[in-house]
């Protein structure tokens, strides 16, 4: 039996997670789920984002299952997703865009693993105003040496244990050489230690250009916080778009695992949502909890409804009426 801390999120949230949960305790994995609120719903119920009652809970489980939440536009508030990356020193961001047979997209055979640096860089928190106009801004990009090491061994030790063959490292380091040449000369440094999986060097812009050129020729992406987002989006948009793509949060002894896409608030409540992206979410849990069994049967499942495109969400085949809970229950009946 696992323990794992269940935060269902805000807008579509609910719906999609709880489409997930039915999924995941159909695929033969034993897990006992503590429920927590995180987000706009934690907010309304108990006045704070980001309950102490939530954050115990993950200290206890180490893993936590995490709808989308629905991020407080204002100072004074801070993105509750960077607050929860931080707490657990969540660094590395790991998210795999693999082409769907049944998805039509611009490019066939898309296999990318972007592995984002998610501690430091410009998401660090460093910002102020430099003039009392308030007409000045400045924002910090903080790299280390310790923090690109290990999110750069993160990429090779992933590529390693799952037979990928070459690790790219996308940077900026012609112009920032301070704070990016020190992560790309880290890079170097790691890469060396791992003649076994080829590595190679891009510019992000050009980076950015070849993967819409030319996809194939990535495999895994390791990159610093910023270009790190940027770059999953656009891998996101290669493979079919956000409603598919999964992202796990892995820190040195906590996990946290939910869909790069947000509360969608546009389509909530109307069952609609594409649960997709969770439940390959759960895939990834499931692995990181040595479920392995469970976790291919999950996946097949996912991967034969989505391919054949009868019983899926609206967003995947316009034609349909199916609803997420519907999507879900398809799923099941076909791990049966
Ligand atoms: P979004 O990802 O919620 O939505 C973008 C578009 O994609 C919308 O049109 C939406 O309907 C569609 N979409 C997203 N997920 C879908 C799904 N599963 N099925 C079908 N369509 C889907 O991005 P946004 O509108 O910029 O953000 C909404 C809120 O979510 C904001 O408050 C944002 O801060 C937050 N957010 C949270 C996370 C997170 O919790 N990890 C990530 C991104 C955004």
């Amino acid at each position: 039996m696992h323990n794992v801390t269940l935060i269902k999120g805000d807008g579509i949230g609910p719906s999609i997670m709880e489409a997930a949960v039915a999924v995941i305790d159909a695929s033969g994995a034993k897990i006992n789920w503590h429920l927590a609120e995180a987000g706009l719903t934690a907010f309304e119920q108990t006045g704070t984002p980001l309950p102490e009652a939530t954050l115990a809970s993950i200290a206890e489980t180490r893993v936590a299952f995490k709808g989308p939440l629905t991020t407080m536009v204002g100072e004074g508030f801070r993105s509750i997703n960077v607050e929860l990356r931080k707490t657990y020193d969540l660094y590395a961001n790991v998210r795999p865009a693999k082409s769907w047979n049944g998805v039509k997209t611009r490019f066939e055979n898309v296999d990318i693993v972007i592995v984002r640096e998610n501690t430091e860089g410009l998401y660090v928190g460093l910002e102020h105003y430099l003039s009392p106009k308030k007409d000045i801004a400045e924002s910090l990009a903080v790299i280390t040496r310790a923090g690109s090491e290990r999110i750069v061994e993160y990429a090779f030790k992933y590529a390693r244990d799952n037979q990928r063959k070459k690790v790219t490292v996308c940077h900026k380091a012609n112009i920032l050489k301070f704070s990016q040449g020190l992560f790309l000369n880290t890079a170097r440094e790691v890469a060396a230690k791992y003649p076994d999986i080829e590595f190679d060097e891009k510019i992000i812009d050009a980076a950015c250009m070849h993967m819409v050129m030319k996809p194939e020729q990535f495999d895994v992406v390791v990159t610093t916080n910023m270009f790190g987002d940027i770059l999953s989006d656009i891998t996101a948009g290669l493979v079919g778009g956000l409603g598919l793509i999964p992202g796990a949060n892995i820190g040195a002894d906590a996990a946290l695992f939910e869909a790069v896409h947000g509360s969608a608030p546009d389509i909530a409540g109307k069952n609609i949502a594409n649960p997709v992206a969770v439940m390959m979410a759960g895939v990834m849990m499931l692995n990181h909890l040595g479920e392995h069994e469970a976790a291919i049967r999950m996946q097949n499942a996912i991967e034969k409804v989505v391919n054949e495109g009868i019983y899926v969400t609206p967003d995947l085949n316009p034609a349909s009426t199916t609803g997420t809970k519907e999507m879900g229950l398809a799923i099941i009946a076909a791990m049966e």
